[in-house]
């Protein structure tokens, strides 16, 4: 995929046919069929059984037809949580302890150098959309940093970076607080960080505002973080907040969940989800280790205190599980396993949670591609969960739950495809399953958004080449 401009970027077909397709049925023999699905202006037209020689119930006149040579079809990836900024810089940043405070002083270091040189940040930028809309992804939440060291460098290049994407993929652009917002255990009032990301808020195309309250100098300064980033939301357009929130595994620490929830329902009545303009609001948690910890009873209480509010979790695996934990390296199993358990927390205690990349190639992530699908296949392992429903559970946490989380609109319902569902998919070619995709997904893919083939991923082999000679 190149990034190029939507004015060369235009489909030439009116409609189009995936055929010879595999779907992601529940029914294993329904699974086991091959299908054909029929897209027009955005949306799927029709799902009908896939026949080599069979008549269609339509013309193929201006009709762009992908054969899907019996692989698998899935609704598009989603990044609900990926720093669109600080991507690809582990090279320039020293790791000796590798712990949170020195990924924040060698990213700070990095940081410094984001305004100089808006081209590198583009660069990158590119890259992680590039690689992103190859693997799946047609939509992401993309945190840009907002404060005192980098300004608005990253939010001018992730404007930019939206529009030069945007046939291929939505970029919903997060203005975002990792800084303090208040520089010192004696401020009462907030210093120029949050003065910038006020400013910041009321760029167009930012469509979301986030922070990491955790980053305050005490618990008081992290409440009025919450608070700030709610008045935030409240007196711009933004309808979507998100936090980076409770990211540690400390029993004696205050779950700030409970924070966020009294004051979605204390000063903002307008975050209830109620009709149809639900999806317009949405609280996203991201992180959220600290809920590991909770016993039956504090999940069930949990759960009782969202009520209606449209908050949907997060977990970042891959930054979690390499961060979180590391006092105990000493014990004899190390680290436990700090990341919020998706399948699990879904069959128990009916709350759906997305998955995200968080952080690709930096000192807060060095390990992981971009690639969604990964998570699946980390999560079969850490969470130890693979039976079907497992599988359904973690390839929705890439797919629609995190749709949900960033508040897209026409979230399809199902892992399958049902007429008047957007038409933004991926196909995983050389396979099959479900199960496939979860648990050893491949590197062919052909990525498609608005009914338009945005993407093929192919892999060259060299064994092919010798044959030719
Ligand atoms: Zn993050």
């Amino acid at each position: 995929m190149s990034l190029k401009s939507p004015s060369k970027m235009t489909s030439a077909a009116d409609s189009l046919l995936i055929t010879n397709v595999h779907l992601a049925h529940s029914d294993p023999t329904l699974a086991g069929k091959l299908w054909s699905v029929h897209c027009r202006e955005g949306r799927v037209a029709s799902v009908i059984p896939y026949s080599e020689k069979g008549s269609l119930p339509f013309s193929l006149t201006g009709t762009e037809v992908v054969d899907a040579g019996s692989g698998i079809l899935l609704p598009s990836l989603c990044h609900s949580h990926i720093h669109l900024d600080k991507c690809f810089i582990l090279d320039r940043c020293d790791l000796v302890s590798g712990d949170f405070n020195e990924a924040m002083d060698v990213t700070g270091a990095a940081k410094a150098s984001f305004s100089l040189d808006k081209e590198d940040l583009l660069r990158r930028g590119q890259r992680l959309v590039r690689e992103s809309v190859d693997c799946g992804v047609t939509s992401m939440r993309a945190h840009v940093e907002i404060d005192a060291l980098v300004g608005f460098s990253g939010l001018d290049v992730a404007l930019h970076l939206k529009e030069e994407a945007q046939l291929a993929c939505h970029i919903q652009i997060a203005v975002f607080a990792q800084e303090a917002l208040f520089p010192t255990a004696g401020d009462i009032d907030p210093g120029p960080n949050f003065r910038l990301l006020a400013e910041a808020v009321r760029r167009h195309g930012v469509e979301a505002v986030g922070s990491a309250p955790y980053i305050e100098p005490t618990i008081e300064h992290a409440k009025k973080n919450i608070a700030l980033v709610f008045e935030l939301a409240s007196h711009s357009s933004l309808t979507l907040v998100d936090f980076h929130l409770d990211y540690n595994l400390d029993p004696n620490s205050e779950p700030l969940i409970y924070e966020v929830i009294t004051q979605a329902r204390n000063h903002c009545h307008s975050w209830k989800s109620e009709g149809p303009e639900l999806f317009r609001r949405r609280i996203t948690i991201g992180h959220a280790t600290r809920l590991q910890l909770f016993s039956p009873d504090e999940w069930w209480h949990l759960r009782d205190a969202i009520g209606d509010l449209p908050i949907t979790f997060v977990g970042l695996p891959n930054s979690d599980m390499y961060m979180q934990g590391r006092s105990q390296a000493n014990q004899p199993l190390g680290p436990p396993r700090g990341t919020l358990r998706v399948p699990y927390l879904s069959d128990m205690y009916d709350i759906p949670v997305a998955m995200s990349v968080n952080n690709v190639e930096n000192a807060f992530t060095p390990q992981g591609s971009v690639d969604p699908l990964a998570l699946c296949t980390f999560g079969a392992a850490v969470f130890q969960a693979a039976t079907k429903t497992d599988i359904q559970t973690l390839t929705k946490s890439v797919t629609i739950t995190s749709k949900i989380a960033i508040g897209q609109a026409n979230v399809p319902l199902d892992l399958c495809p049902q007429r008047g569902d957007s038409a933004d998919f991926v196909i995983l070619h050389g396979i099959q399953t479900l199960r496939q995709a979860v648990l050893n997904p491949p590197y062919d893919r052909t990525t498609i958004r608005n009914a338009i083939v945005v993407a093929r991923r192919r892999t060259r082999r060299w064994i092919d080449e010798i044959n030719y000679i």
